[in-house]
């Protein structure tokens, strides 16, 4: 292994690649990569970046230097413990975690039944479409709901801060490649999808699943789960059908409020938990790149739409401020789930070509901040601040619209750079939508930003309401086993649960709930 190689980015290329190896190996013309261990971008001296790559090579007489980039050797399958194989757990939800809960629960044999209450991803992707040109929403179909989940029409951003080191992290993007990702996501220092990549994967995987023995239920929403004596016994669909099975794993994501309703009337122990809630704010691409790579590098052809993540904490009132869901070269998306509030969200392509770029930009909020003590009370705070954004955008899926100096109160009437929102923006006043104390957190966080980053706090910057969606305002308490505490078979998993934030997270979440069951009860 080959650690610590430094290119200059306007080198950076295969024959670079090869070249820096046989100079670190002090010789030789047999020199092959075997493969790429990780990419990192390393942006400390604004006159010259690097790729700092780690690399295993090998050399040989036979070995022949290609000049290609180095391949990606999938790793062995790992020896998974085969069990009862007549048993059909059920999967309730198939976006990220649901996916790979299916994906492990056939690696140990067992066929898998899925029941998801949106279209395939194909249907889907013509009812996301027709929602902006018609500006009618599907409830059951959308961005949100429907195969694949919320991350399908996503950034596909798969680094995950918590699990980076643990192993599972490089599994599934092991099963990302598998299913048709570019093996590069393997080594690069923060790797992305983007939506059409993902789309096509999320086909693979259908497709795999279905040919390894699983079904999918499409346009079937659980209705009612089926509980006696503190076990669940099967669940009923809006199909009108009722599935038993002794396992199911519950990975509905945290937009489906009518499901967690029925399972608190059901009594399935769960808390309110902290979301963060804010705006999304778009900038030029062009600026950010500006932004983040200096003049020298800000239009170079081998750097892609710059990233940034900005945070601010205010110790006095322990919230913090966050920019979060970053879409370089991306786009602002309408991510609303029902007829009544408007959330917004951010996307992007593969090449992340768009002259836009979008981030999440969100404010600590509290259980204490939620109008009531009951478990739910956080999808009700979510729901106020979604009506009003609604409502100021002028009811038609607008986005209600700001510009950043007007917002800090220092030039009225400014105007309003162009956005890639494609539903359009109405001129608002982000005071109708939200309460004080996230406005007072923004505006802190932009006194420091301007400081730091002032490219960022400039005219050119659109503010657009409302980002709610980021994390679930529940947690379904679980044991170590990932069992609901008080049905047995019931295993609440990924975001909806409340455990994880994001693609990799949620996936991560469902091969461990998978194998510890396995694990504690089939060997
Ligand atoms: P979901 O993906 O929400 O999947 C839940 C599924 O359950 C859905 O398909 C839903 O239709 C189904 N369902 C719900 N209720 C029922 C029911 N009663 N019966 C049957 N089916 C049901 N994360 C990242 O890591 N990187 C990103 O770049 C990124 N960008 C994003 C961009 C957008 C626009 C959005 C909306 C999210 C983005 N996220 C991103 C977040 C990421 O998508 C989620 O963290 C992830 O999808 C959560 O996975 P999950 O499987 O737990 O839930």
């Amino acid at each position: 292994m080959i650690s610590n190689v430094k290119i200059p980015v306007e080198e950076y290329g295969p024959e670079a690649c090869l070249e820096a190896v046989r100079h670190r190996l002090g010789c030789c013309d047999n020199v092959r990569i075997v493969r790429m261990l990780s990419r990192i971008l390393d942006m400390r001296d604004p006159e010259q970046f690097y790729y700092t790559l780690t690399m295993v090579a090998e050399t040989s007489d036979d070995a022949v230097c290609k000049g290609c980039f180095p391949v990606y050797v999938e790793p062995p399958v790992p020896d998974r413990k085969k069990v009862d194989a007549d048993r059909k757990p059920i999967v309730v939800g198939f976006g990220p975690a649901g996916m790979f809960a299916a994906l492990e629960l056939l690696e140990h044999g067992l066929k898998p039944v899925i029941v998801e209450r949106g279209k395939t991803i194909e249907e889907r992707t013509l009812d996301v479409e027709r929602f902006i040109r018609e500006r009618r929403l599907n409830p059951e179909s959308n961005i949100q709901f429907g195969e694949g989940g919320a991350g399908s029409y996503s950034d596909g951003k798969l680094f995950s801060r918590r699990n980076r080191n643990s192993g599972y992290a490089g599994r599934v993007l092991d099963t990302f490649i598998r299913f048709g990702a570019p093996p590069e996501i393997a080594y690069m220092g923060k790797p992305h999808l983007g939506t059409d990549v993902l789309c096509r994967i999320v086909r693979n995987i259908r497709n795999h699943i279905l040919q390894k023995g699983g079904e999918i239920h499409y346009s079937s929403k659980m209705t009612d789960m089926v509980i006696s004596g503190g076990r669940v016994q099967g669940v009923c669909t809006s199909k009108g059908e009722t599935l038993e099975a002794d396992m199911v794993y519950l990975a509905m994501g945290h937009s489906a409020r009518d499901t967690f309703f029925l399972l608190h009337e059901k009594g399935v122990a769960m808390e309110p938990r902290p979301v963060r809630v804010g705006v999304r704010i778009e900038h030029p691409a062009d600026t950010v790149n500006l932004m983040r790579y200096g003049s020298k590098y800000y239009r170079h052809k081998n750097l892609g739409a710059a990233t940034y993540s900005l945070n601010h904490t205010d110790r006095a009132i322990k919230r913090g401020v966050y920019t979060f869901c970053m879409c370089p070269g991306g786009e602002v998306v309408n991510a609303s789930s029902h007829p009544g509030g408007l959330v917004l969200n951010g996307m992007s392509y593969a090449a992340r070509s768009s002259v836009f770029s979008n981030a999440a930009l969100v404010v600590t909020c509290h259980v204490e901040d939620y109008p009531g003590k009951d478990c739910l009370a956080g999808f009700r705070f979510q729901e106020g601040i979604e009506a009003k954004a609604l409502k100021a955008g002028g009811g038609a899926w607008r986005a209600p619209a700001q510009n950043l100096m007007t917002f800090l109160g220092e030039k009225r009437g400014c105007f309003f750079p162009e956005t890639s929102y494609k539903m359009g923006i109405q001129a608002a006043d982000m005071h109708d939508i939200f309460p004080d104390f996230i406005l007072d957190c923004l505006h802190a966080a932009f006194q420091k930003w301007r400081r730091e980053v002032p490219l960022f706090v400039s005219e050119e910057a659109l503010l657009m309401a409302a980002e709610t969606r980021t994390s679930s305002p529940v947690r379904i308490l679980r044991n170590e086993e990932y069992e609901s505490l008080n049905v047995k078979g019931l295993f609440p998993i990924g975001e909806g649960a409340g455990y994880t934030g994001g693609i990799t997270s949620s996936a991560i979440d469902a091969i461990k709930a998978v194998e510890r069951r396995i694990a504690a009860h089939f060997v």
